[in-house]
């Protein structure tokens, strides 16, 4: 148990997607370094669905806290649960995705706990015993190894699609622990009222495609990008000025004070390539730049690009991907 490598599970309302196991590939590489297991942890009402995915995807005991208070995500009961959890077990190492949920949890978790948390992992490595972070910094220019000396686990949030997603195998089973631990109304500085959908669903995190727009498009460009974004079956991502411009709301934003990407093409239209902006799509696997200035920055990190004003090579594009795709 000791040395263990824990990855939390997270699901909305119980409905899980495969994107969730993630990390239970790099928590088994870990794992294997230390001569351990990794386990995932899950908290919620319901939880043998969750445990019996979490097997396939390679987790050899999933620790879970069930209970009618965890029906829905709340932030303040799930870091109790998930401090509980850690605190009796003490694995070496507990990971969690950078959503907004895992950010949630294990920020509290760690300051329940008092300790150490490493944000946007985006290496994990064994390092002298112990889990080495890394993760980017000023604006992705350096990257800084992170080791916490002395608090056991060590937490860290992993940069979603970091790293690869583990294969499925069904027939894999393991050990359910279920852990009684009781959390009353009473014992909750909040109260969940109402979960409100936000207006924009946007899924920038976990899309294959984006196609982002930035100042040079102009508010009504953004128009013929979301069509372009829609016929791919993408996301509609955007430069912080094109937010600040107000043409987008910011949920839209990709950069270093907006979302981290790593969808496989990012098409980038009308955008510079601010040392910002790259901070949060630089590692896409093929970036495609469209701006009509040769010398823009964007082309240095650009897999392929089209010197031509938008205007031109979208609508253009749209033709080809439309016919290409039979649409
Ligand atoms: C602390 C801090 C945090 C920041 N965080 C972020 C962040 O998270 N995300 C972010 O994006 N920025 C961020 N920024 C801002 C960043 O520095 C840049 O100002 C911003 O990224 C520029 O956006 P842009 O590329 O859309 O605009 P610009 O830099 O103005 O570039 C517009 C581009 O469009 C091209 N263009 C113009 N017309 C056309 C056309 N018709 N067809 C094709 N190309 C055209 C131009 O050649 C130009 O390259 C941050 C800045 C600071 C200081």
């Amino acid at each position: 148990m000791a040395n263990d490598v824990w990855v939390y599970i997270e699901h909305k309302d119980g409905g899980i997607s495969p994107m969730s196991f993630e990390l239970l590939g790099i928590g088994k590489q870990l794992a294997d370094g230390f001569g351990s297991n990794v386990c995932a942890f899950v908290i919620g009402d319901k939880v043998d669905d969750l445990a019996k995915e979490a097997f396939a995807y390679g987790a050899s005991k999933v620790f879970a806290v069930e209970g009618d208070v965890f029906k829905g995500f709340r932030g303040e009961a799930y870091a109790k649960a998930a401090s509980f959890l850690m605190e009796k077990y003490k694995p070496e190492a507990a990971l969690f995705r950078g959503t907004s949920q895992g950010v949630d949890v294990s920020a509290a978790a760690a300051a329940n706990l008092g300790f150490g948390l490493c944000t946007d992992s985006i290496g994990l490595a064994i390092d002298g015993g112990k889990l080495k972070m890394t993760r980017a910094a000023f604006g992705g220019n350096y990257s800084v190894s992170v080791v916490n000396e002395k608090a056991i686990p060590q937490i860290a949030t992993v940069r979603p699609k970091a790293f690869a997603m583990p294969v499925k195998d069904a027939s894999q089973n393991g050990e359910v622990i279920k852990e009684s631990f009781s959390l009353a109304e009473a014992d909750l500085n909040t109260k969940v009222l109402e979960f409100i959908q936000s207006e924009v669903a946007v899924n920038l995190i976990e899309a294959d495609i984006i196609v982002s727009g930035g100042r040079g498009v102009g508010e009504d460009g953004f128009k013929v990008l979301n069509d372009f974004a829609k016929m791919l079956g993408g996301a509609l991502g955007a430069s912080r000025a094109a937010v600040d411009s107000g043409w987008i709301p910011y949920e839209h934003q990709v950069g270093q004070t907006g979302k981290t990407v790593k969808p496989k093409i990012y098409i980038a239209c009308g955008i510079s390539g601010a040392i910002q902006h790259l901070a949060g799509m630089r590692t896409s696997d093929c970036i495609v730049a469209i701006n009509k200035d040769p010398d823009a920055p964007i082309f240095k990190n650009a897999s392929f690009g089209i010197v031509g004003d938008f205007k031109e090579v979208v609508p253009k594009l749209i033709e080809k991907f439309k016919t290409k795709l039979n649409k």
